[in-house]
């Protein structure tokens, strides 16, 4: 596509003037014109192409523009392009059977949401009902959305401003074994404390007031902390023996990203509600939902849900659904994530670590890869203060200039970058990738101690 530089300024000059950005200071952001994408990359109307990283928010698991996806969706546009949700429709029944054919155990119903943090809300919302009971647990260094409840459950500085309204909602560590909340230096260790430190959260909170709890079965934007040997089974046994619920929220460690279809599969564990969105179906339409265990369906077979969305299982989004599910499943898409983290990113992140001193600890899997910053590798200080803004994260500024200077668009989170690119990035292209970080870990380099 030929650069079309004054397009691009017409389309900044109307954001600039009519987009309100999430996140964001209004006044202080300049964000990047987008003339196209395709597959793992896209570019500007300068004609300056990136090598997408980030996979949109990690959510392009099969990459930009995938052909199937795309007629499938105005295929379904031409045939029926919308529908109210109580009503069976066929695109919606077949992305629910192919959702809660690969979803663990007996997760076998799902209820369609528009994206992750409505999902969230309904499960939290089917827990309560579930237990007749309220609070719910969930960890610091976690994000489960921005609508009231999901923010208020989530583990980051983006829950302080909407802190309001967290009727029932406690905190707690879950294992990190690289800046261990409980001084461990095992995993072992790490995954012993972290059990008995929930337990004692639990008995403190009181067993019978509590509704659910939530985690990231691997947290995504908090870091990519693959959890130690036997936590996820060790909460699945502390939930059952208080009749607690067990959601996993696998919004963005699910449909590939890991691996494998989800990450619980990694740990032979099935909870009692699992939320999913973005991969889903690559986010072409947004759609995201929960699978429901058939105990926690039942206690909705004589009495009515009182949840429900206009747009729940919107055909568009679900023909999105169906045909990302058959593409993932046509190309191997799954396998490719695992073989390419194993062979690939994996191996070549750690290379990167060999040679940088700014990189504290490669963690992650699949394609979910998170870089862990430090000035210091004896004292694992971070790169940048924890929530650092301004002046004080301008090392972390330097690195992601340089990343994109070198044609690689970078997801950064604090003193972190993460490598989360397409699931289906080809080798070529992940070592591109892996070329640019190096050439950028070396203006990271240079804030080391
Ligand atoms: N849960 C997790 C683990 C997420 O990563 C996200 C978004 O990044 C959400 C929930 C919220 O999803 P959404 O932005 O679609 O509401």
């Amino acid at each position: 596509v030929a650069p079309d530089p004054q397009a691009g300024a017409a389309v900044k000059a109307a954001d600039r003037a009519h987009v309100f950005h999430s996140w964001s200071a209004q006044g202080l952001i300049d964000p990047l014109a987008v003339a196209g994408a395709e597959g793992s990359y896209f570019w500007d109307y300068d004609g300056k192409r990136y090598l997408d990283f980030t996979s949109g928010l990690v959510y392009t698991n099969i990459g930009y523009q995938h052909p199937k996806v795309v007629a499938a969706i105005q295929e379904q546009a031409g045939r029926l392009a919308t529908f109210a949700p109580a009503f069976a429709v066929d695109v919606r029944s077949e992305a629910a059977r192919l959702i809660a054919e690969r979803t663990p155990g007996d997760l076998d119903k799902i209820f369609f949401t528009n994206g992750g943090a409505e999902a969230v809300e309904n499960a939290v919302r089917m827990a309560r009902l579930h237990t007749g009971r309220t609070k719910v647990l969930s960890a610091y260094r976690s994000y489960h959305g921005a609508t009231s409840t999901a923010i208020n459950l989530t583990g980051d500085p983006r829950r302080w401003a909407s802190d309001t309204a967290s009727a029932g909602v406690v905190h707690f560590w879950a294992p990190f074994l690289y800046r261990s909340p409980f001084y461990a230096t095992t995993e072992a260790e790490e995954c012993a404390r972290a059990l008995t430190h929930l337990e004692d959260t639990i008995a403190f909170e009181g067993p019978g007031t509590i509704a659910a709890i939530i985690l990231e079965t691997i947290p995504g934007t908090a870091g990519i902390m693959t959890p130690p040997p036997g936590y996820l089974a060790g909460v699945r046994e502390i939930c059952d023996r208080h009749g607690i619920v067990f959601v996993l929220d696998e919004v963005m460690a699910g449909f590939g990203r890991t691996g494998t279809w989800f990450a619980a599969d990694h740990y032979d564990v099935v909870p009692d509600l699992l939320t999913f969105a973005k991969g889903v179906n690559s986010g072409y339409v947004p759609l995201g939902g929960v699978a429901i265990s058939a105990e926690i369906a039942a206690t909705f077979d004589k009495r009515p849900y009182p949840g429900g969305l206009t747009y729940s299982g919107h055909p568009l989004a679900c023909a999105a659904a169906v045909a990302t599910i058959r593409a993932m499943e046509d190309e191997k898409v799954v396998e490719h994530a695992a073989h390419i983290g194993e062979t690939v990113l994996g191996p070549g992140l750690r290379e990167l670590a060999d040679r940088h001193p700014s990189v504290g600890e490669v963690r992650g899997l699949g394609a979910f890869w998170a870089l862990d910053l430090v000035r210091d590798r004896e004292t694992r200080e971070p790169l940048v203060p924890y929530n650092a803004s301004g002046e004080a994260a301008a090392p972390m500024a330097a690195f992601g200039a340089a990343c994109k200077a070198n044609g690689l668009w970078p997801f950064i989170n604090m003193n972190r970058t993460h490598a989360v690119p397409a699931c289906n990035i080809t080798e070529a292209e992940a070592k591109e990738g892996l070329a640019a970080l190096d050439a950028a870990l070396a203006v990271a380099d240079e804030h080391t101690a």
